[in-house]
This record gives structure tokens, C-alpha cells and sequence, in this order.
């Protein structure tokens, strides 16, 4: 039987109000502004998920699709180095897929799916969700289509979680201008992309911004077992961290 792993997000104040960490068999969604550390998050979890369960990892292969061409190999060296372990074998341990429009995305979640047969994934990075979908949709009349794909590409994403108990990590963008949607927006006018269907496909939700100088915030905005709480973190040479 398929056991729920936790997996260290690299901040013990962020793992806390987490319950733990991000959850296998689940899709959790990150998502803020330009900057705030989506990707070094990402980055930081992908070294994390390979560390034994007594570091906060889980022991297994990475596989990471970026939407946004912002994966570092020399970041994962760095991050590995702080944990102790062989950056060369960080790195092997995660496979990496660039999509370049939504349509190579789906292709791209498909052939992970296949390669976690038989094989010890514990984390899909999806850094991020939006952005291609966002760029191939882009008129009013295109939004039922881009929904759509959309949802078949999340409904996908759900199978593998379950199917591989595998932790999804999806970043996601906030609208610039919550315009008219400002009522349904958190406190902070952010509101994430992709509508109902992407809110309804994440068990947890995280909203990331800016603090006082270097600090970030994260707030847990929906969980399935967790309130909503804040945690700041800081990013480092050594990933995310307190
Ligand atoms: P997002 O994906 O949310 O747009 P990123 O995850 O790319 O944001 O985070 C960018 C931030 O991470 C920048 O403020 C940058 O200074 C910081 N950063 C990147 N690498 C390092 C590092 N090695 N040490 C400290 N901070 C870093
Ligand atoms: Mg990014």
C-alpha cells in the first residue's frame, strides 16, 4: 500500500505550517509575483526529494518540466553542496524537460508518466503551469479551449500524483490587475491564474510574496488539513531556507 511522504520545502518555518512539507499523491500550487522564489523553490525541493525521509526527503528521481526556461544546473549543485550530497548526482537524479508551447507540455507530462514505471519518482516540478497556455490562448473567445486543455492536462496530473506517489509542484503567476475580479482576490488584491479549474485541482495553495528586505512570505491559502497561517523563509546560495 501507497504511504503519503512529506517532502521538506528547505524552511522549517515554512515545513511547519505546512504540517510537514509538501504531500506525495497531491498537487500543491505556489503562486506570486515575479521574483518572490517559485523557482528556487522548485530547485530547492528537487535536491530535497532525493535526501533520505530523516532529512525531509523521500528518497527518490525528480522530474522537472519548465515552461519558462529558468532551470539552473549549477543552482542544484550549489543547493546539493549545502545537503551534503554529490552535486553530479543531484543532478542525474532529475530529469529535465523544457516545453515550448502547451501542447508540448502535455506531451512532455505523458513521457514522465511513462518513465515513472517501474522507477522511484517522488517529485514532478511543474515551474509553470500557466505561462505556455497563457501565451498560445490569449484572446477572450480562447478562453473555453484554453480551459479545456487545461483541464485535461490537470486531470492528467491528478492520474500520476495518485497513480506514482509522486508530490506535484506547480508554480503559478497572479493576475497584474485583478480588475474586476478584485472581490474574489486575497486581502493583497493577488489572485492566481487559470480560474476555477486550476483552484480546484490544487489540495494546497500557497500564495508567496515580498517582505521586509530580503524576507519572503508564504500564506497557506487552502489545505486539506492545515489552517491558514503564515511563514516567512529567506532565499540563499543553499536554496530556501530560514
Ligand atoms: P520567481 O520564480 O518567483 O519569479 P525566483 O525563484 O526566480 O522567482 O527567485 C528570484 C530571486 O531569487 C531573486 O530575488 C534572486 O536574487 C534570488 N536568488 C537567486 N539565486 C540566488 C542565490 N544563489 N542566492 C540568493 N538569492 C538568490
Ligand atoms: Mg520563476
Amino acid at each position: 500500500r501507497k504511504r503519503v511522504i512529506r517532502i521538506s520545502t528547505g524552511s522549517k518555518g515554512l515545513d511547519a505550517v505546512l504540517g510537514g512539507g509538501f504531500q506525495t499523491m497531491s498537487i500543491s500550487e505556489v503562486f506570486g509575483e515575479f521574483r518572490c522564489g517559485k523557482t528556487q523553490l522548485s530547485h530547492t525541493m528537487s535536491v530535497i526529494a532525493q535526501l533520505p525521509k530523516d532529512m525531509g526527503g523521500a528518497e527518490g528521481k525528480v522530474a522537472y518540466i519548465d515552461t519558462e526556461g529558468t532551470f539552473r544546473p549549477e543552482r542544484i549543485a550549489q543547493i546539493a553542496e549545502r545537503f551534503g550530497v554529490d552535486p553530479e548526482t543531484a543532478q542525474d537524479n532529475i530529469t529535465y524537460a523544457r516545453a515550448v508551447n502547451s501542447e508540448h507540455q502535455m506531451e512532455l507530462l505523458n513521457k514522465v508518466a511513462e518513465f515513472f514505471v517501474g522507477n522511484e519518482y517522488r517529485l514532478l516540478i511543474i515551474d509553470s503551469i500557466m505561462a505556455l497556455f497563457r501565451v498560445d490562448y490569449t484572446g477572450r473567445g480562447e478562453l473555453n479551449e484554453r480551459q479545456q486543455k487545461l483541464n485535461q492536462f490537470l486531470s492528467k496530473l491528478t492520474h500520476v500524483a495518485e497513480e506514482f506517489n509522486v508530490a506535484v509542484l506547480m508554480t503559478n503567476q497572479v493576475q497584474s490587475d485583478p480588475g474586476a475580479n478584485a472581490l474574489f482576490a486575497g486581502a493583497d488584491g493577488r489572485k492566481p491564474v487559470g480560474g476555477h479549474i486550476l483552484a480546484h485541482a490544487s489540495a494546497t495553495r500557497i500564495l508567496l510574496r515580498k517582505g521586509r528586505g530580503e524576507e519572503r512570505v508564504a500564506k497557506i491559502q487552502d489545505s486539506p488539513d492545515m489552517p491558514e497561517k503564515e511563514a516567512t523563509y529567506i532565499i540563499t546560495n543553499g536554496g530556501i531556507n530560514d
